[in-house]
């Protein structure tokens, strides 16, 4: 299954509601009942306690960047006319950290520390998280 030759998700039972949950534009995470952590990706069972009361939560969609690099060499044919873009690991406020790129502007300007906000990329029928540089940064 591929858009435009790029790889989209294939939803198992553990992702099916957050990639549902994306294409509602809600980023969805989960919340451990039994020791209180955020957790993502999702999974059957919390990494912290090895609880299975876990409960969906949606996030602001509001983080910062703990890392970044910029790909240069597209991993794929598809993803040529996309480079340089950069790669990110982003806090997100709620307390669990993801991985997506960071759009918009020159990918070799965002920095660690940044302020970025949930953006969202059509990607076939799949609706795909990503983020932008936040305006004004602070919040
Ligand atoms: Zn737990």
């Amino acid at each position: 299954m591929t858009a435009e030759g790029k790889p989209v998700p294939v939803p198992t039972a553990e992702t099916r509601h957050y990639w549902t949950a994306c294409r509602e534009g809600v980023l969805s995470y989960q919340h451990c009942l039994a020791c209180s952590r955020p957790q993502f990706y999702p999974r059957t069972l919390c990494v912290g306690c090895g609880g299975a009361r876990l409960e969906w939560r949606a996030s602001r969609g509001l983080g910062t960047v703990h890392a970044v690099t910029v790909v240069y060499r597209p991993p794929t044919a598809a993803f040529r006319p996309e480079v340089p873009y950069a790669v990110a690991l982003v806090d997100l406020d709620e307390g669990f950290r993801m991985m997506a790129n960071v759009v918009g502007g020159a990918p070799e300007t965002v920095a660690i520390g940044d302020r970025v906000r949930l953006v969202w990329e059509q990607r076939g029928d799949a609706v795909l998280p990503q983020f932008t540089r936040a305006e004004g940064g602070g919040r």
